[in-house]
Parts: structure tokens; C-alpha cells; sequence
């Protein structure tokens, strides 16, 4: 275990934002963190967990507690049954399962952080969510004060959300263990019409597992969605508005407010219909690029509000706030974040 006062953050988030954490411990194995985490909780200190920082917008004064950097490791496949150290890099992971020739996961290439935090905010990309592969979820509960075992269909999880989301103080996650599939080195369905169209397949046809993995990692990197320390637009945390799921009053209300316009509207259960919130932004008057401040829009992607170099926590909220009234105002619709606020709110 490594423990160092006084530590800045910024470098260990993908936007490079936020203050110091009074203490941060880096923890190499569930003991570690298990540990880490009891001994926070005995002395009634906050704390914070991180993976890859990539979810995360932390205010400019930083955390007053202890942080805990997860970076346990651990691949196992056994058959078709994958287990993952929390602190497992998602991306790598996910590449070594289509090498292994197992559909599952393999539209979820590219996405930063963390194995750990995946089922916290159920990754999904690209037609594709953890919550349909993710079997069970190793976790430390700080109520029970003991190492858990929650089965997938336990885990809460809908868009973008879960349990571990819905109670964030409650769970560490430590491992968290998929079912694959193995369909002859062919990918699971390609459900997302631009991946289809880009591979030249109908909507539900299957594509050789690579072919699948790298046309991912092609169509995100067009949208600055693959890290690249080098290039401003991937400072971000990927998408920051989450796409808003109306109900049937709000979504007539909406349609009512658009004149002449088409917005892009998918069923979402009994009585709900999600929008996109990249329309909405878009179709507002905020464009690729928009804000002429150290805190803009990624010029490859609307959703993804990036830092330039030199931008603060207060910077990037500002141009938060602002895309988030212009499209209250234009389309009376509420953006709600994606990433998780600490110290901060929009
Ligand atoms: C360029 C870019 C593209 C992205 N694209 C996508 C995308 O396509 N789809 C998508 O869903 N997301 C996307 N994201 C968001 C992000 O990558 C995911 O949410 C990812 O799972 C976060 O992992 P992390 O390890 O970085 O979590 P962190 O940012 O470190 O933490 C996020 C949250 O999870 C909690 N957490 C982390 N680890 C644990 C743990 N072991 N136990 C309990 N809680 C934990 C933290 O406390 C925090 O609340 C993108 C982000 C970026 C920067």
C-alpha cells in the first residue's frame, strides 16, 4: 500500500482537473483495499474511491479525506467466465477477450478507467451495456462491514445507472466476474445502426470479433472518445449529459416546442421515450468546439466538454451550467451529468 499527503488529483483524472487529496492511498490487492477502506470508516474520514479518473469531475479545492486509487490486478477466463481485478484498465481487458475469441464486451473497446467502476455507472456504448454480461459483483459493503457477493441481476441496473450509483458510499467494488460467449469467433449482434452501416451488415448481423473491435476503436477515436494525452478533445470524461428519458407528458411538451424540427427519439419501456442529449446541445446553438474560454466543447464530439490546459473545475462548470439553461430555454429539457460531481454540482 503506498500513501502520500497532500496529493494532487488533477493528474490522476482524464479531464486533469481538481485540488489536492489530503491523503491518497494506492491499494495493490483486496486485502489492500479492504483495509484502506476500514480504516477510513474507524476514523470516520471521508473517502473516495478512484479507478481510472475518468468518470470524475473533483472540485478545485480538492478532497478533504482519504482517496483510494484501486490497482489490483487479475484476468481469469475460465471458459466463457471472465473475472476481473477492480483495478483491471477495462480497455486492455476487453481486447484480450476478443484475442481469446469471446463475444460479450467487445463494443465496450475503447472506453477508459477502471474494470471496478463499470458496473457502477453499467458501461454501455454502441448498443451494448455491461449489466447484459456482468454475472456477479465482488464488493467490500462499508454496512455490513464484509466482503459481498451480489448477483448481476441484483446490481439496480438501468441507463447508465445501478446500485453502486444509486448508494455510492456503500459498495467498493473488488471483482466483478462476466459471462461471455464464444459464437465461433463472431461478434454479438451489431445493435447500433452507424456500427452496422460502418461494417456494411444489417442491423443484427454478426461480424468477425476483430473486425468488430476495431471499428469501434476507429468510430471512437474520430469522436476524441479513445484517450490521447496529445490531443485536447479526449480531456473529458466522455460523454457529460446523460440522453434524457422523458415521460410521455414531457416528451409531448418537447415535440410541441419544435416547430418544424425532428428530434431523435428511442423507446425507453412503458411510457418513456430517450432523446439525445447531443441534439439537444447541437440543435440549441452550441456547436463542436463551442466556448472560447479554457473550457470548450470537444471539437470532434458535442457531448464531451473538455479542458484545454489550463482550465479550473469552475471553468468547465461554467460552460456546463451555460449548455445546460440554453437547452433548458430552447427545449424546456433538463441535462442531467454523467460524471460523478465531488465537492462540486452543476
Ligand atoms: C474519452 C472518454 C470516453 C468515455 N466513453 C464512455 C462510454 O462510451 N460509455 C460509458 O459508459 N462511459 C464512458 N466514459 C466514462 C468512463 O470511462 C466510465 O464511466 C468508466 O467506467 C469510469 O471508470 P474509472 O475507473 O475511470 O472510474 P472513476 O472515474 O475513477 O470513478 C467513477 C465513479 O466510480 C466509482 N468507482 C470507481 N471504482 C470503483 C470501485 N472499484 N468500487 C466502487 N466504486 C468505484 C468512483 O467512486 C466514482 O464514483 C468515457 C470517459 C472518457 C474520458
Amino acid at each position: 500500500m503506498i500513501e502520500q499527503m497532500d496529493a494532487p488529483l488533477a493528474p490522476l483524472t482524464t479531464l486533469r482537473l481538481g485540488g489536492p487529496a489530503r491523503r491518497l492511498v494506492t491499494a495493490g490487492t483486496d486485502a489492500e483495499v479492504v483495509e484502506a477502506v476500514r480504516a477510513a470508516d474507524r476514523a470516520g474520514e471521508p473517502l473516495l474511491v478512484i479507478g481510472g479518473g475518468s468518470n470524475l469531475v473533483i472540485g478545485d479545492a480538492g478532497f478533504p479525506g482519504t482517496v483510494l486509487r484501486i490497482a489490483t490486478t487479475g484476468f481469469t477466463l475460465d471458459g466463457t467466465l471472465l473475472e476481473l481485478a477492480a483495478g483491471e484498465v477495462w480497455s486492455d481487458a476487453v481486447a484480450r477477450t476478443v484475442d481469446a475469441g469471446l463475444a460479450g464486451i467487445e463494443f465496450l473497446a475503447g472506453i477508459p478507467g477502471s474494470a471496478g467502476a463499470t458496473p457502477v455507472q453499467n458501461v454501455g456504448a454502441y448498443g451494448q451495456e455491461v449489466a447484459e454480461t456482468i454475472t456477479e459483483v465482488v464488493a467490500y459493503d462499508r454496512l455490513l462491514g464484509e466482503t459481498v457477493t451480489l448477483a448481476g441481476a441484483d446490481c439496480g441496473f438501468s441507463y447508465r445507472h445501478s446500485r453502486f450509483k444509486a448508494d455510492p458510499d456503500r459498495y467498493v467494488v473488488l471483482r466483478v466476474r462476466f459471462r461471455l460467449a464464444d459464437e465461433g469467433g463472431l461478434s454479438s449482434p451489431v445493435k447500433y445502426a452507424e456500427v452496422a452501416r460502418s461494417l456494411g451488415v444489417e442491423a443484427g448481423g454478426r461480424v468477425k470479433l476483430a473486425e468488430a473491435h476495431a471499428e469501434v476503436l476507429r468510430l471512437r477515436a474520430g469522436k476524441g472518445m479513445v484517450l490521447d494525452p496529445a490531443d485536447h478533445d479526449t480531456w473529458s470524461a466522455g460523454s457529460f449529459f446523460t440522453n434524457p428519458i422523458l415521460t410521455d407528458a414531457q416528451f409531448a411538451a418537447f415535440t410541441a416546442r419544435l416547430g418544424g424540427l425532428k428530434a431523435p427519439s428511442y423507446p425507453a419501456g412503458e411510457g418513456r421515450t430517450k432523446t439525445s442529449a447531443a441534439w439537444l446541445i447541437d440543435n440549441a446553438g452550441f456547436r463542436k468546439g463551442h466556448g472560447s474560454g479554457p473550457a470548450t466543447l470537444s471539437t470532434k464530439h458535442t457531448l464531451a466538454l473538455t479542458n484545454r490546459g489550463s482550465a479550473t473545475t469552475e471553468d468547465l462548470l461554467a460552460l456546463a451550467r451555460e449548455v445546460r439553461d440554453g437547452v433548458r430555454a430552447a427545449f424546456g429539457v433538463e441535462l442531467v451529468n454523467e460524471p460523478v460531481m465531488v465537492g462540486v454540482s452543476l
